[in-house]
C-alpha cells in the first residue's frame, strides 16, 4: 500500500543561506543554538525557529520516510515563511524554497514533491512567481499561509492570485503561522495546540463568507491539523447565515462549501477522524505527518489504522487515492504515479 504525506515540512538549506547572508538588511537574526543548529529570528515572529538537521538534510528525510513507510512527501516551509520581509527580499526567499524544491524533486523524482511559496506581501510578485515556479518540475500546490500579516485571505488584491491558481489547476495549501490571540497563550504551548488549528476557523470562514470559493469554484482547498476546528463550527456558521445580517449575501450555507477542502490527518484522535470522514466523506482526508515537529505524527500511516471502523477502501483513499487525485499525480506526475498504484 503506498502513502502519500501532504503535510511535512522542509527548510533547503539554499533558502537558510540566503537568509544569513542578506536577511539583516529585513531584520532577521541568524544565531546558533545549544544543539549547535542554527536558529532564525523574525521581525514582528513570536516563535524562535530552530533548524534541526532531520528536517534540513534531504538524506536524512529520506531514511525517515522509509521508516515511516512513506512513499511521497510533499514539501512545504513553515514559520517564519517569507511575509516578514520587504517583498523583493520575500520574492527572493521564495524562489530560493521554490527552485530548492524543484531540483529536490529533480534528484529523487518519486520521493519528493513541492509547494509554491509566494511573496504575499505583495500579489503582483506572487502572480509572477507563480507563473515561474509552476513549470519547474515537481511543484504540487501552492502555499499560503491562513493570513498575510494580519490580513485575512479574501482580500481583494489576493483576487489575482487565486484566479492564477485555479487557471493553473493547483490546489491551495493553507498552514497557520503567528496565529492571532498569542498574548494570552504564550503559557502552556497554547500558541500551537489552540492557535494554529483556530487558524483554519478563520482562514476557511474567510475563503467561505469572502466569496474566494464562490468566484474561484475549481479551486481545492488543502487544510492542515484535520481542518483545525473550522469543522466543528460548521453548525455555528450555518446559524449564522441564516439568521445575521452580516451573512445576507450567502447563497448557500457554510455546510455546502465543507468538501470544497481537503483535511489532512493530524487531528491526535482516531474518534475525531472518524467523524470527521462521516461529516465531510472519507475522500476528502489525506495523510499529514507535520515532519518534524513534535504536533505530528512520527508514523502517520500508523495513526490511520486506529481510526474506529476503518474499512480496506476507506484506508487506501486516505493514504494515497485522495492525495492523487487532489495532486493530479495521474495527470501531472505520471512517474509517480506508475510507482505507487
Ligand atoms: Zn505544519
Amino acid at each position: 500500500m503506498s502513502a502519500i504525506d501532504v503535510h511535512a515540512h522542509w527548510f533547503p538549506p539554499e533558502w537558510l543561506d540566503l537568509i544569513e547572508a542578506e536577511g539583516a538588511a529585513d531584520g532577521a537574526k541568524v544565531g546558533v543554538n545549544k544543539k549547535g543548529w542554527k536558529t532564525l529570528t523574525t521581525p514582528g515572529a513570536v516563535l524562535v525557529q530552530n533548524f534541526q538537521p532531520d528536517m534540513v538534510d534531504l538524506e536524512i528525510m529520506i531514511s525517515e520516510m522509509d521508516k515511516a513507510a512513506i512513499d511521497v512527501r510533499v514539501f512545504s516551509l513553515t514559520n517564519p515563511m517569507v511575509y516578514w520581509a520587504s517583498p523583493e527580499f520575500g520574492l527572493k526567499m521564495s524562489r530560493a524554497f521554490n527552485d530548492a524544491c524543484a531540483a529536490a524533486h529533480v534528484k529523487h523524482p518519486t520521493r519528493f514533491l513541492g509547494t509554491i511559496m509566494l511573496p504575499m506581501q505583495s500579489p503582483e510578485l506572487a502572480v509572477r512567481e507563480l507563473e515561474r515556479a509552476a513549470k519547474l518540475p515537481g511543484m504540487c500546490s501552492v502555499y499560503m499561509a491562513m493570513h498575510i500579516n494580519g490580513l485575512n485571505l479574501d482580500q481583494k488584491s489576493y483576487w489575482p492570485v487565486y484566479e492564477k491558481i485555479e487557471a493553473l489547476g493547483l490546489p491551495l495549501s493553507l498552514h497557520p503561522v503567528n496565529p492571532c490571540g498569542v498574548e494570552r497563550m504564550k503559557v502552556f504551548h497554547m500558541r500551537n495546540l489552540i492557535g494554529n488549528p483556530h487558524e483554519a476557523a478563520i482562514a476557511a470562514a474567510s475563503l467561505i463568507f469572502g466569496g474566494v470559493l464562490d468566484d474561484f469554484p475549481k479551486m481545492q482547498v488543502v487544510l492542515p491539523h484535520a481542518g483545525g476546528s473550522f469543522p466543528w463550527l460548521i453548525g455555528r456558521y450555518d446559524n449564522g447565515v441564516a439568521t445575521r445580517h452580516e451573512l445576507d449575501h450567502m447563497k448557500q450555507p457554510a455546510s455546502a462549501y465543507l468538501r470544497r477542502f481537503y483535511y489532512d490527518t493530524i487531528s491526535h484522535s482516531p474518534q475525531i477522524l472518524r467523524f470527521l470522514m462521516e461529516m465531510v466523506g472519507a475522500d476528502r482526508i489525506v495523510i499529514g505527518s507535520d515532519y518534524n515537529f513534535d504536533a505530528g505524527y512520527p508514523r502517520p500511516v500508523e495513526f490511520v489504522d486506529t481510526i474506529p471502523a476503518l474499512t480496506k477502501a476507506e484506508r487506501e483513499q486516505i493514504l494515497s487515492r485522495n492525495a492523487m487525485e487532489v495532486l493530479k499525480l495521474k495527470e501531472r506526475f505520471r512517474k509517480i504515479y506508475d510507482a505507487l498504484k
